[in-house]
């Protein structure tokens, strides 16, 4: 599958005349909207941290969406777009005693959890609450693991949720993280047959819980790998997976179970992109004794692409001719960086060249596509005395009516 940029961000892209992040608002409500179509039913609950953009929010919450929210400000934030706490939880297993009691005088009700000391804390702090455990999944297939820190064994959340409904809390669900750009199906399929287990298990303890949550990890599809070679996610087959594994896991409880999924990366990445500017494309001799051309940009790995020594992001230069094929001698190859002094801030770690124009002039725009996941979240601040990129937001024509939802008030 390519990714098409949509019209609406060429447009913007043009007319921007200096660096910025732009997203695409009207393609992001059709993103969500295409993901709850092939999963009907299903309640989104986006990550915010891949995107903590006002307008972005709010065009999701307008829809239907509620929010994966990682503590009492991303809570705060979730709130601000109208969605009512029955629509935001606290999806992080990592918090203290006093973010619990803030987000329970938030009005949030529903938290996750992976060990008893934070269920003991929650049953103090947010008493009554319902609870979600997270089990630990391997990552293997993803870019981006998020295996070890998060997460429990099968039996801790059999001991977890016991816990809980001793505690006085409500043992509401089960939840995964396959990883973030999960690449296989595999890795949903593990995460739902690691769910049926500990399911049974719970039922015959009498703890029926009300949902399965199969989190983050959906991936964009317009990335390149470190090599420079198109991702290529199976997203129809995930998403299968994904429908089939929910009917399985309905077919071994007698109680109705929800579906849930906290996307991030997914909803978003495709549909934004970064402006930047050349800073200078150089030839030098390497320490192997060969030539190579660097191609310096205005944007890196800490003012927006802080993903960039994973995946390649594609690169449109609009002021040049796209090449006619790929020996065009008009393009070279060239290793691309961002602007400041750390060499880690180079697209796939800075080993991998890619096709650019060869008359490339300092101040010429470049778009970095696909940029619309973590670039507003991952930025520093002042380092080598660069701000975060100001953003954009096209919103697009007027949304269509929601589609079908119970969640909206
Ligand atoms: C970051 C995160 C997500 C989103 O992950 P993506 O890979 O961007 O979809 C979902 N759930 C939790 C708990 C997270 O921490």
């Amino acid at each position: 599958m390519t990714v098409q940029t949509s019209p609406r961000l060429t447009a913007a892209l043009t007319a921007v005349p200096a660096d910025r992040l732009v997203y695409d608002l009207a393609g992001i409500e059709a993103q969500y909207d295409r993901l709850i179509a092939e999963l009907p039913g299903v309640r989104v609950r986006f990550a915010l941290k891949a995107c903590p953009v006002d307008e972005v929010l709010h065009r999701l919450a307008a829809r239907g969406a509620g929010f994966d929210a990682a503590g009492p400000a991303e809570i705060a934030q979730a709130l601000a777009t109208g969605a009512g706490p029955d629509r935001v939880h606290y999806g992080n297993t990592v918090k203290s005693d006093a973010d619990i009691a803030e987000a329970h005088r938030l009005g949030i009700r529903t938290f996750a959890t992976d060990s008893l000391q934070d269920v003991a804390a929650i049953a103090e702090h947010a008493p009554g609450a319902r609870v979600f455990c997270r089990l630990a999944t391997s990552g293997e297939g993803a870019l981006w693991g998020l295996n070890r820190k998060f997460g429990c064994s099968a039996d801790d959340a059999v001991r977890v949720l016991t816990a809980a409904r001793a505690a006085g809390l409500t043992p509401a669900g089960l939840s995964v993280h396959v990883g973030s750009q999960q690449m296989t199906g595999e890795g949903w399929q593990q995460a739902v047959d690691l769910i049926a287990g500990v399911l049974v298990r719970l039922d015959g303890l009498g703890i029926a819980l009300d949902h399965v949550n199969l989190g983050g990890g959906l991936p964009a599809l317009g990335y390149l790998d470190r090599h420079g070679e198109p991702l290529d996610p199976p997203l129809d087959k995930i998403l299968t997976i994904v429908r089939e594994g929910v009917e399985h896991l309905r077919t071994l409880t007698a109680h109705p179970l929800d579906l849930v999924m906290e996307p991030g990366r997914h909803l978003v990445a495709d549909h934004g992109a970064v402006r930047a500017h050349v800073y200078r494309l150089t030839r030098r001799r390497q320490p192997d004794g060969a030539d190579a051309h660097w191609l310096y940009l205005s944007c890196g790995k800490f003012n927006g692409l802080y993903e960039m020594d994973q995946v390649i992001h594609r690169l449109v230069f609009p002021t040049h001719p796209a090449p006619h094929g790929p020996d065009d001698p008009a393009y070279l190859p060239a290793v691309v960086a961002g602007p400041t002094c750390d060499s880690d801030d180079a697209y796939g770690g800075g080993t991998h060249p890619v096709r650019v124009p060869r008359d490339l002039a300092s101040g010429d725009p470049v778009w970095i596509l696909s940029a619309g996941a973590y670039a507003a979240s991952y930025t520093t601040q002042g380092f080598n005395g660069i701000r975060p990129l100001p953003h954009l937001c096209v919103p697009g024509p007027a949304p269509a009516p929601a589609p079908g939802s119970d969640e909206r008030h």
